[in-house]
């Protein structure tokens, strides 16, 4: 018999005689907003297949006053309701009534469903490179998803199309040479210094997704990403200052 109240930023269960509390999610996984969630019910699924051995394994052979009997341990999924975008959402969690105390917060363990929202890329570059914007997103997605092997490669694909159409922009004349062109001789035909330098880098760190060995251990995708979201930004800057030159004065 499992009861369940709500104080503060957690939920209190009764599992097996104890009140055991569970953090609640902080914001909607579907609209992103920061709330407090509505809980509407909850489900507790209990297995038995945890062995003192596991436990061990798991923690570190903390445990080693306990007997080598299978050991209780529990799933709990709190279905919650947002009021903003009046979704529901469910929030898993696991509970061991021997690793675990009733004076801890369980954790979240996952959310469902994962819900993945784009990155708003303005005008100026969906025009010139809606390839860019499409890569980019994907390669978000897989990142939303933690797969955290594949979504640097996809970033530096991104990567590749944003300084290409660029150019092909700037140079109209030269496509056919500028996409057989390898990426860094690309590179060194953008006069613009910053513009230059956050390429130049982002692709350093780009091939190290590539590749068997990492040049630049101290750094990973989030700093490619990061670094080609400010060079999108700079040719942004770039793509607007040649558009406010075409005003005319009246
Ligand atoms: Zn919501």
């Amino acid at each position: 018999m499992c009861n369940y109240d709500v104080i503060k930023d957690y939920v209190i269960l009764n599992i097996d005689g104890w009140n055991i509390s569970f953090s609640e999610p902080d914001e909607c996984p579907m609209c992103k907003h920061v709330l407090k969630p509505e809980k509407l019910f909850h489900r507790i699924k209990k297995f038995e297949d945890k062995t003192k051995k596991d436990l061990e394994d798991e923690f570190n052979k903390k445990f080693d006053d306990l007997d080598n009997e299978i050991e209780p341990s529990f799933i709990i999924s709190i279905v919650f309701f947002c009021n903003k975008c009046k979704n529901i959402f469910i929030c898993k969690y696991f509970y061991n009534n021997f690793l675990n105390n009733e004076y801890e917060k369980i954790p979240i363990v996952e959310t469902y469903p994962q819900y993945f929202i784009k990155k708003h890329f303005d005008k100026p570059i969906i025009n010139i490179s809606p390839m860019f914007v499409k890569i980019y997103n994907q390669a978000l997605q897989a990142e939303y998803l933690k797969l955290n092997e594949i979504c640097g490669i996809g970033y530096r694909k991104a990567l590749e199309f944003l300084i290409k159409d660029y150019l092909i922009h700037l140079e109209p004349n030269h496509k056919t040479e500028i996409i057989k062109s390898s990426l860094s001789s690309c590179i060194k035909k953008i006069d613009d210094e910053d513009i230059r330098t956050f390429s130049e880098k982002s692709a350093w760190l780009g091939n190290d997704e590539a590749h068997y060995i990492r040049k630049h251990i101290e750094y990973d995708f989030k700093t490619l990403k990061r670094l080609i979201d400010a060079l999108s930004l700079h040719i942004q800057k770039k793509l607007l200052l040649e558009e406010a030159k075409t005003i005319k004065k009246k």
